[in-house]
């Protein structure tokens, strides 16, 4: 049976709590425990599929199709444990269980209740898969006193009360503000959010406190006395210059160590933290620096592109160089020259996206990729763009464009080069999808294998001819352009193991210029960077040196 971490945050939101959640995760495999990260969502939607990236930031795909919040995303980067369907639970997937079972009859003519219906399917949820780690650490998003979260935390609550004594504690994270004119940190906020989280039955056993300045231990004190929290478990939490730095920042301020303690693991075994200290020493002593252009549609808010921000760094650690990312609004491109923009830059990433806006711009950042020889990554939408760049331009299909955008103008304008796929395979099943199935169902979605062309740029990337990759896409290139595409020199590199679906296309004689159908930076880890990422700062490196 797990031991079970209840990470909450209280004061403020955006406190940090997915990252102190995975550092703390990776602080216990550190220590030679086996892990798994799990997230509970108040709000009501079912998940976050169908959340403005906008709004809510990237949507995290796992490997078994989930569409999952990007605290996931962090999970896994600090872990490297793959995050499943039940790692995210919201409010909204909760009620649906507990509305379904209802209607089946499930309950046998019960009123149906908070307590102790909907609180009994979210214990069921958090305790899926507790045979298989040492510990399993369930932050709750938002802050303790949002009203949607009480079901949350009182089961919670529950469920400390029925598992044996000392499986089970509580994290809270709380923000101590400085006051600049009287030189002072203040406590009572936490103090408040404490006593909040106690009135509705929950005592922290590690508080970590988030402060722009050093907290001095009498105010340490004073926080531990008025929280009833041991001293050595009030755990500082200063800002960081790189999120990596989480891990070795909250080892030696001894969070592994509180959280032992709360427990009572003792002697606690000894730390391994050399992955930690490789992955600061890439980023410390990197030479250098390249700079990639994201070529997108939601460039306004950067957590929109969370991963591939994450993977690129990963990528310039593998090279042991700095790599500066700038995002350009793919519609300037729509009526001015790519060209002065886009000559600064040493390699073009254009990123996965929904909808017709900015396309043409997409389209034109990759023509420009492929005429100046810059190296260029398509990811999932980039690879469909360049695809369509290559087909008007090299195989002369002048109006060549993707289902998605005639469906959503409800005309046809363009010949469907990338066309809406209705039934694929997935392993040894068959998946079929109607048009009118609800938003959220009609995506290929998760990890699917693609097999690489021997001799292929992307093989050489790889290091292998066989890949799995996750999806989030409906559309899909349409095979029969492979001809006339590939005697332009556009070479599909990556098919799906039934060689129905392009999975990957490079171009000839191009120094680096690889689309991919899939999403790679979904599983590039700062100890292990993706090998597409590696490859392309690697070659923006070469292109620096030429330029
Ligand atoms: N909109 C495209 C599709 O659905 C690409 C999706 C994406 O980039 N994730 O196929």
């Amino acid at each position: 049976m797990a031991r079970y971490v209840f990470i909450t945050g209280g004061v403020v939101s955006s406190l940090g709590k997915g990252l102190a959640s995975a550092a703390l995760g990776a602080l216990l495999q550190a220590r030679g425990f086996s892990v798994r990260l799990r997230k509970l969502d108040p709000y009501l939607n079912v998940d976050p599929g169908t959340m403005s990236p906008f709004e809510h930031g990237e949507v995290f795909v796992t490997d078994d199709g989930a569409e999952t919040d990007l605290d996931l995303g962090h999970y896994e980067r600090f872990t490297g444990v793959s995050a499943r369907k039940t790692d995210s639970i919201s409010s909204g997937r909760i009620y649906t269980n507990v509305l379904e079972k209802e209607r089946r009859g499930e309950y046998l003519g019960k009123t149906i209740q908070v307590i102790p219906h909907v609180t009994n399917e979210i214990k069921d949820w958090i305790s899926v898969g507790d045979d298989e780690v040492d510990f399993m650490l369930c932050e709750i998003g938002g802050t303790v006193g949002d009203i949607e979260g009480l079901p949350f935390f009182e089961a919670i609550r529950q469920f400390a009360q029925d598992r044996p004594r000392g499986q089970v504690i509580f994290m809270h994270l709380t923000l101590l503000p400085y006051l600049a004119a009287s030189g002072e940190l203040k406590t009572k906020p936490t103090q408040h959010s404490v006593k909040e989280l106690r009135s509705i039955g929950l005592q922290p056993d590690v508080l970590v406190c988030r402060s722009e300045q050093p907290i001095p231990d009498k105010e340490r004190a004073k926080i531990a006395l008025f929280c009833n929290v041991r001293p050595d478990a009030v755990i500082p939490a200063y800002d960081l210059k790189s999120i990596y730095e989480a891990p070795l920042a909250y080892h030696r301020v001894g969070l592994d160590q509180a959280v032992l303690d709360a427990f009572g693991i003792s002697p606690a075994p000894k730390p391994d933290m050399s992955r930690w200290e490789d992955v600061m020493d890439r980023l410390d002593n990197a030479e250098g620096e390249v700079r990639v252009a994201i070529v997108g549609k939601y460039v306004q808010l950067e957590d929109a592109y969370k991963s591939i921000a994450e993977a690129l760094t990963h990528g310039g650690m593998a090279n042991r160089v700095r790599v500066k990312a700038e995002w350009i609004d793919a519609e300037i491109f729509e009526h001015e020259d790519p060209a002065p923009y886009l000559e600064n830059y040493h390699a073009i990433l254009v990123p996965g996206g929904f909808g017709e806006r900015g396309t043409e711009g997409k389209i034109r950042a990759a023509q420009f990729a492929r005429e100046k020889g810059v190296p260029y990554l398509g990811i999932c939408l980039g690879m469909q763009m360049a695809v369509i760049e290559a087909a008007r331009n090299l195989a002369g299909v002048k109006d060549a464009g993707s289902e998605e955008f005639d469906h959503e103008a409800g005309k046809k304008r363009f010949t469907p080069v990338v066309y809406h796929l209705k039934e694929w395979v997935q392993g040894n099943h068959r998946v079929e999808r109607k048009v009118t199935d609800d938003k959220g169902g009609t995506m290929r979605l998760g990890a699917y294998s693609a097999a690489l062309k021997e001799g292929s740029k992307v093989a050489e990337v790889y290091g292998s001819t066989d890949i799995e990759e996750r999806h989030r896409h409906r559309y899909e290139v349409d095979i029969k352009y492979r001809e006339p595409l590939e005697s332009c020199g556009l070479t599909f590199s990556g098919m799906s193991p039934d060689g129905r679906l392009p999975e990957i296309v490079e171009h000839k004689g191009h120094p680096w210029f690889i689309g991919v159908q899939f999403h790679p930076e979904l599983k590039s880890k700062p100890f292990a960077p993706h090998p597409l990422f590696a490859g392309f700062i690697k070659a923006a490196l070469e292109q620096s040196r030429l330029v």
